[in-house]
């Protein structure tokens, strides 16, 4: 039977509408190849946005979001908005949707392609087969905990003051959706925490550790998140699945996605309670090659595969456009960004191309 589903694409600035284009093509092809009929709605965000509307999420993008199966977002920001008092900044769109999405939950993969293990900064061995998926959360934890803010001191000194704190709800939903991403992928869960000096942190670690009884299909382990760091540039190959909050996944995030190396090939999804889930590339607008066809579209490709298997629960459809990636990769068809000697250089377009080609085959 034919699945239907509606999906708001946000191209956005920059680069975004190039790579996002030639993720729609093979996303049509993918769904007449299995069955799938895709609703294409399109909307404006960011900087695009400011012009047209003079707001970087106008209301009528957020209802079109709310009102879809999945968000597919390109990237948005250029030199062009930058001095734009913030509350009109391509930024704050994005924060603003992620916000009005209620989207808590952010999952970031670092997989290391067999295909550009030199692009690595750790030796191959080290990374060879790392397949990582973080899983941060995104709206509670140090970066809206209350009180904050700089405040004078009775001795007329400053104190700047952040608070990290978790309740047991805001634990638990992102330990759920961290146990379910594990049982799609090796069953392995890392909960990372601070929780030998911070009580949060042992709240954190009570709740993980309480939920694991429902998962028993689950091997929960727990590591201090100084103790993380390390073991993630030691030993990356220990780890599948990662769940920790707002502050460390930040950081630890960031490290994950950098043993892979390049840029324009991550991508990442953002999940609420509900959907839509929001799918965008870790990178931003690129405007230094906007417009010149020298895009990477592969990190969007692949947030369209993380759409299809956690936005949309299609794993058979997420599976034929990785694949399909990995081979566009081994035949030695390479972006700028990440080409090296002997490889077929292509552009955004041409490499939309090879991966049509390749789902045809
Ligand atoms: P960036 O990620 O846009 O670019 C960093 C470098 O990586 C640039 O040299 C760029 O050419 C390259 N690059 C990025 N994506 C690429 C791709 N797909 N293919 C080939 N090369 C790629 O980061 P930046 O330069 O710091 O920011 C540019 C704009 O993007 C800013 O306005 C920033 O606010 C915004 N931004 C948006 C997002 C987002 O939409 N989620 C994320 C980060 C930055």
């Amino acid at each position: 039977m034919t699945r239907q589903y509606r999906i708001t694409l946000l191209p956005g600035d920059g680069i975004g509408p190039e790579i996002l284009t030639v993720t729609v093509d093979i996303l049509k092809l993918i769904g007449t190849q299995l069955d799938i009929d895709f609703q294409f709605q399109e909307a404006l965000i960011g900087g695009s946005a400011i012009d047209e509307t003079g707001e970087p999420l106008p209301d009528q993008t957020l209802k079109m979001c709310r009102n879809s199966d999945a968000v597919l977002l390109a990237a948005i920001g250029g030199y062009k908005w930058d001095n734009l008092p913030r509350e009109k900044r391509p930024e704050t769109g994005l924060l603003a949707i992620r916000a009005g999405l209620n989207l808590f939950a952010n999952l970031r993969p670092a997989t290391i392609l067999p295909q550009l293990i030199d692009a690595s900064s750790l030796k191959p061995d080290i990374v060879r087969g790392v397949d990582i998926m973080v899983v941060r959360e995104l709206t509670g934890g140090i970066y809206f905990g209350e009180p904050k803010g700089i405040f004078e001191t009775e001795t007329g000194e400053k104190r700047g003051v952040n608070t990290m704190a978790y309740t047991e709800s805001e634990i638990d939903r992102i330990a759920k959706v961290a146990f379910e991403t594990a049982q799609k992928r090796t069953g392995k869960l890392c909960s990372v925490d601070k929780a030998n000096v911070l009580d949060v942190s042992q709240l954190w670690r009570d709740r993980v550790t309480l939920m694991a009884e429902q998962y028993p299909d689950v091997e929960l382990s727990h590591l201090y998140v100084d103790n993380a760091a390390m073991q993630l540039v030691r030993e990356p190959l220990q780890f599948d699945t990662i769940v920790t909050g707002n502050l460390f996944g930040d950081i630890l995030s960031d490290a994950a996605a950098m043993l892979t190396g390049s840029i324009g090939m991550l991508p990442s999804a953002s999940l609420g309670l509900e959907k839509p889930g929001l799918f965008e590339p870790v990178h931003g607008s690129a405007p230094d090659i906007a417009g010149q066809d020298k895009a990477n579209p592969l990190a969007q490709v692949l947030s369209a595969a993380m759409m299809l298997r956690y936005g949309l629960n299609e794993a058979k459809a997420a599976t034929k456009l990785e694949k399909a990636v990995l081979e566009a990769l081994a035949q030695g068809y390479r972006t700028g960004d990440i080409m090296s000697q002997g490889m077929k250089s292509v552009g955004c377009k041409a490499m939309g191309e090879v991966l049509l080609r390749i789902l045809e085959s």
